[in-house]
């Protein structure tokens, strides 16, 4: 079986971490005798520089043949000053329509070797943190009728936000989880605001109807502000929460922190079908780009939940994920992640011991 995956740079230390992560794709390939073939394509300020658009038609093509897409990051300040439509980000929000991405699935794993940069208190910590959010990524608040209304007829202005959700989006989210779910603990925590929202009430109804199709998969509800508060008093007892559009967007954030830095940090977006798009949770890092100094472990283990995900190839993603622990555990570090004593090395010798960690 052949592998495409689509990989598209970006800008800043796009280019650096995607050849990281593809230089272990390919030590994976070479391991476990798998023919992934890389095809190329330009989005962001990469592709405003070759051709003036942010999401050359060409790049929609070459996603649409792949099996899954890796991306590294767009945009920087050589972008900043055009309009909206013809940013880099625009290329980004227009790849997700055009491959109808409308789950956002984020990991949050304190791995061993990081034990010290988790911001919580060590018998908290030492449990374990090891979850999912999957968040829905194309509704709710962020796509409902908005309006500001400057000064009304009794003299007021006022501005408001819509929150809605069909049955229908609700179902394809849930259907996320849990397939997810089901590889994994089997545990979804459904975080809504049911207590006060309508919206949130037609979730959970939605929810636990669903659940009735999936015997093995417990589920449990817990109101949005419990969530954030459960999630750094008690994380370990998460495994799979699945949430709506802002929620998850707050709620991805607090549990993606909860274990450390933003350079170790993966994430997918998928669709209906196989296809996902996979890409580290960190920006293009103007700062450091093209000084071999980004930390390539984000868009590494986004390149595995792909192997997972979108190709089902999960002793192969399992390996990926030990490669980088065993690095890590070596005290091997890029310089946002060091500690005392560690052996700071760039990103390229990073992906470079984390490959050959795998061809072992
Ligand atoms: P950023 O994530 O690029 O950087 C924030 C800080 O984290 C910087 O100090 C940076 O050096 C550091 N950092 C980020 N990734 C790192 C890594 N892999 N290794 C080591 N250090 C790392 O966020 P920002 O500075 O707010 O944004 C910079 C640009 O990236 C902006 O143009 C923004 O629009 C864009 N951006 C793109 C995406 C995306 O493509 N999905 C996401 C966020 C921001």
């Amino acid at each position: 079986m052949n592998y495409k995956i689509a990989v598209i740079e970006g800008d800043g230390i796009g280019p650096e971490v995607c050849a990281a992560a593809v230089e272990v794709l390919k030590a994976v390939g070479e391991k476990f005798k798998r023919g992934f073939t890389f095809a190329r394509a330009l989005m962001g300020g990469a592709a405003i520089d070759a051709c003036g658009l942010p999401l050359p038609e060409e790049t929609v093509d070459v996603c649409k043949r792949s099996g899954a897409v890796l991306l590294g990051a767009v945009g920087g300040p050589k972008w900043e000053g055009l309009p909206g439509e013809s940013r880099p980000e625009a290329g980004l929000l227009g790849i997700r329509k055009a491959l109808g991405l409308y789950a956002n699935i984020r990991p949050a794993r304190l791995v061993n070797a990081l034990k010290k940069t988790c911001p919580l208190r060590a018998d908290i910590r030492d449990k374990g943190i090891d979850m999912i959010v999957v968040r829905e990524l194309t509704g709710g608040i962020y796509f409902g009728k908005r309006n500001t209304v400057q000064r009304n007829p009794a003299g007021k202005t006022y501005a408001y936000d819509t929150e809605k959700y069909g049955v229908n989006e609700i179902r394809r989210i849930a259907e996320k989880a849990f397939e997810i779910a089901a590889k994994r603990k089997k545990k979804i925590v459904s975080v809504d605001k049911a207590n006060v929202l309508d919206s949130s009430r037609l979730w959970r109804r939605t929810v636990h109807e669903m659940s009735a199709e999936y015997p093995d998969i417990e589920v449990a509800d817990m109101l949005v502000d419990n969530a954030a508060m459960q999630l750094v008093k008690n994380p370990a007892q998460f495994d799979v929460i699945l949430t709506s559009n802002m929620f998850g967007d707050i709620l991805s954030d607090e549990a993606a922190m909860i274990t450390g830095s933003i350079g170790i940090l993966a994430s997918a977006s998928l669709g209906s079908g196989g296809r996902g798009l996979y890409e580290p949770i960190h920006g293009s890092a103007p700062d450091i780009a093209g000084q071999d100094k980004a930390n390539p472990v984000a868009a590494i283990l986004s390149a595995a939940m792909m192997l997972e995900i979108s190709f089902g190839l999960g002793a192969e993603a399992a390996a990926a994920e030990r490669a980088v622990n065993a690095v890590l555990e070596r005290n091997i570090r890029t310089a946002d992640i060091k500690e005392d004593g560690s052996r700071i090395v760039g990103c390229k010798e990073m992906g470079a011991l984390i490959a050959e960690e795998i061809r072992r």
